[in-house]
């Protein structure tokens, strides 16, 4: 479409929506809200792109349709602290030149990834359930379940309309770690009217409910109690109920744990910081545990998507400096193998086997592992609390995103399926009226 369209058209009250992210693939979230003529972005985040070597190559929203139509972002509103959602604020904070709303814990974790030396007057810290005012919008962040503190859907009030922007999230009754879903809330927003959805489409394939933490902390115990010689768990950094239990278990084991990996300590650092991970036990240093009896070590490690440069990629070379596996260790995946992984994570697992440890993964032991994404009978539940009219189903491949607007339309919900760059009119039945420019740029190369 022309430009001078959508120039016209921006003006008007809406509310308008468009993915230049996160629509029609996982990875580089970047949703942008109008009307009449301001606009705010919800979340920022970059793409990974799996190679067959394991070392993945970023890649983050273009911004030529901010650049083509001069739109200047009043705001930047950010769900939760995943990399898919704040990985690109380092590389984008400057040309987006607004405000950046985002939880204690999201803001500390964006904080660490800039230059410490910068000042930055205008990252602001939200506080949930109070809504705030931005221009020709009323925001409201909502506590929902997920696989990092502090996530978040999004409440947005405008131009008469109320838009549910799910964020990621899950139903867990048992997070571990982290607020409950904010579920009387949630059923409150319901009564009062809820236009569009704009959601979760990451496991709208799957029938059934989410696992629990508190279940994996189980699975995770009874994987672990058998094992007579070293356990090393990789799982993802940032999943701090995870690092909890496996502090739990160590202790109820006998055993002490230790962090080995870069991310893992960042993470655990920042988590304890911010007043999660308290009390009992913790984690010892690496090089106290190295010198503790076999039986008695918990090692959680990174490298689950077996990049070969992470804790667990070096111990399968059998080159990490401070641990060498034996034969009767067990190294336990407590994570989903991310699609276009495969053969990296496949060669670690070979290093590892040729050293005659045991492997345990979530295909052998499906509750050593939660998914931190909504399945069916979860999107059910809570699109039954919300009573929304319309969905934009985004956050996956088009292959969820359609089997989340199937869902939705047996529901009783309206709406359509958009990609990245489409210009959705919010006003009345979702309507796709233009198309801006879209990409992702490869930060290498910038
Ligand atoms: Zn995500
Ligand atoms: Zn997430």
């Amino acid at each position: 479409m022309p430009a001078p369209r959508f120039d016209q058209l921006h003006r008007q009250p809406g509310p308008w929506f468009v993915a230049l992210g996160g629509a029609g693939m996982f990875g580089a979230n970047f949703y942008l809200y109008g009307s009449g003529g301001e606009w705010i972005a919800v979340d920022c985040g970059f793409a990974l792109n799996p190679t067959p070597s394991g070392r993945n190559s970023v890649s983050v929203p273009s911004l030529a349709a901010l650049e083509r139509h001069d739109i200047k972002l009043s705001a930047l509103l950010i769900t939760h602290g995943h990399e898919d959602h704040i990985g690109a604020i380092p590389h984008l904070w400057r040309a987006l030149d607004c405000p950046i709303y985002a939880s204690p814990f999201a803001a500390q974790l964006i904080r660490t990834k800039l230059d410490p030396g910068l000042t930055w007057p205008r990252l602001q810290e939200i506080r949930p359930l109070e809504p705030i005012g931005i221009g020709a919008f009323q925001a409201e962040w909502i506590p929902v379940t997920h696989s990092i503190p502090e996530s978040h859907a999004i409440v947005l009030e405008v131009a008469g309309k109320r838009l549910y922007h799910s964020g990621d999230w899950k139903l867990d009754n048992h997070p571990v770690v982290g607020e409950l879903t904010a579920q009387a809330r949630l059923q409150q927003l319901g009564r009062a009217g809820v236009d569009v959805i704009i959601g979760d489409s990451t496991n709208a394939s799957v029938p059934g409910a989410s696992r629990s933490e508190a279940a994996v902390q189980n699975g995770l115990q009874d994987a672990i109690r058998p094992c007579r010689q070293r356990v090393i768990v990789t799982c993802f950094a940032s999943n701090l109920a995870r690092l909890h239990s496996l502090a739990d278990i160590a202790f109820d084991c006998g055993r002490y744990a230790a962090l080995l990996g870069r991310s893992l300590t960042h993470m655990h650092s920042i988590g304890r910081a911010q007043g999660y991970l308290p009390g009992r036990p913790g984690f010892i240093g690496p090089w106290e545990l190295g010198h503790l009896p076999r039986e008695q070590q918990l090692w959680v490690c990174t490298g689950s998507q077996g990049e070969p440069g992470a804790a667990l990629g070096r111990l399968a070379a059998g080159s990490h400096p401070q641990l060498s596996l034996e034969a009767g260790d067990t190294v336990i995946f407590s994570s989903r193998l991310i699609p276009g992984n495969e053969v990296a994570l496949e060669r670690i697992k070979q290093g590892l086997k040729e050293q005659g440890v045991e492997l345990i993964d979530d295909d052998m032991q499906p509750d050593v592992h939660a998914s931190g994404h909504p399945p069916q009978d979860d999107l059910r539940q809570l699109y039954g609390w919300l009573k929304a009219r319309h969905l934009l189903p985004v956050h996956g491949e088009r292959y969820h995103q359609q089997a989340h607007m199937a869902l939705g339309r047996e529901l009783g919900l309206g709406g359509l399926v958009p990609a990245n760059g489409d210009l959705i009119d919010l006003s009345g039945h979702p309507a796709k009226v233009a198309e801006l420019p879209h990409g992702l740029v490869d930060i290498d190369q910038r």
